[in-house]
């Protein structure tokens, strides 16, 4: 067996120890005799294996007892739809436009109501994160929404938008789990799992209770209710029962590692280590303004697309792999998840020096 450094975006990195563990019970989860793909959702061990995945996000994320968590499926995009057919209850709605995932939700809003764009970094190719300390926050607006990580173009809130009262929404998939959050702050917190926390195809949403209501848009469909799922302790139907016994792994490899505010110095000591040679490097330059700069995704480039592309090339071959840029940013991306470790960081960095060494 032979693992690589896997830089990718998503479905990403998971940590080693949770994989053993999965393939250990694989064939016989705790003498249950059968895996846990093959379990009934409503017998003993999954009931077990769900309210401890609950309770174990509740404590790392210290999420308070008036939120409820679910777990849906549809991953982050079914989340595009869900939020304003659940809360525009005006039909108005704000938006911070600082990526593609954000303007892929801007636009889907746009079929249910009146989705106003209030800030956007579209103009320097989404590289910074728009002061948001006054923004033309609509009156009636539902609620103000943010990709509070922009996993394509590697930037981050540092500070949360002055919503002037309204409810904050946020996409958080690709820095959920990175560090502590103060969930009081927000109305709605989501993230597509296959990022930082598990296997693709499944959504966390912490919701504030009070916006958990009946009165949705007329049509919502029974399945796109967060009444439906919370009224049901997120099985209403059947779940992605095995993502969330991975993600109930995750939880407790977090747990055992320190939490969430041990993650955030884990995280912020490799993003450095990656940041300082891109500063320092004559070859490779970031990609976006310093102020902004995401700790999970770093994006970078030679400036010169045939050194990339070799880069890229010798990378994978070397067992660094997954970096080659998106498609639309170009040049390469490092995603550096929680599950990254800071060997593999360092060993990027080194490999990096080398490329810029031979090819100067
Ligand atoms: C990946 C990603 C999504 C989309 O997730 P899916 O699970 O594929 O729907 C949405 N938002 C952000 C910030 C992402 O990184």
């Amino acid at each position: 067996m032979s693992r690589v450094y896997n830089f990718s975006a998503g479905p990403a990195v998971l940590p080693e120890e949770v994989l053993k563990e999965a393939a250990q019970e694989m064939l016989d989860y705790r003498g249950s005799g059968m895996s846990v793909m093959e379990m009934s959702h409503r017998s003993a061990a999954f009931a077990q294996i769900i309210q401890e995945a609950e309770a174990d996000l509740r404590e790392l994320m210290q999420i308070p007892k008036h939120y409820k968590v679910l777990f849906l499926q549809g991953g982050a995009s079914q989340q595009f739809a869900m939020i304003p057919m659940n809360l525009m209850k005006n039909k108005v709605a704000d938006y911070i436009v600082t990526g593609q995932w954000a303007k892929k939700a801007w636009q889907e809003a746009q079929k249910y109501g009146t989705a106003n764009k209030i800030a956007s970094s579209e103009d320097k190719t989404f590289s910074y994160i728009p002061d948001c300390s006054d923004l033309p926050i609509s009156p009636d607006a539902d609620y103000v929404y943010i990709c509070e990580n922009n996993t394509i173009y590697g930037t981050k809130f540092k500070t949360l938008p002055n919503t002037k009262g309204k409810t904050l929404v946020a996409d958080v998939s690709s820095c959920f789990l990175s560090e502590p959050v103060d969930v009081e702050k927000y109305g709605v917190i989501f993230g597509g799992v296959q990022k930082n926390v598990g296997p693709a195809g499944m959504v966390v949403a912490i919701i504030r209770e009070d916006l958990i209501t009946e009165d949705v848009l007329p049509q919502t469909p029974t399945m796109l209710q967060y009444k439906t799922h919370a009224d049901a302790g997120s099985l209403y139907n059947t779940p992605n029962s095995y993502c969330i016994y991975i993600c109930g792994k995750v939880f407790k490899w977090l747990k055992a590692r320190g939490g969430l505010a041990a993650m955030k110095e884990y995280n912020e000591e490799k993003a450095r280590i990656l940041y300082d040679f891109l500063d320092e490097s004559r070859m490779f330059k970031g990609t976006v303004e310093r102020e902004s700069r995401s700790l999970m995704n770093v994006p970078f480039v030679t400036g010169d697309d045939a050194l990339d592309a070799r880069f890229v090339k010798e990378a994978t071959a070397a067992g660094f792999v997954n970096l080659k840029g998106h498609r639309t940013v170009g040049g390469m991306r490092a995603s550096i998840y929680n599950a990254m470790p800071i060997e593999g960081v360092k060993a990027l960095v080194a490999f990096m020096k080398k490329y810029e060494e031979e090819n100067r």
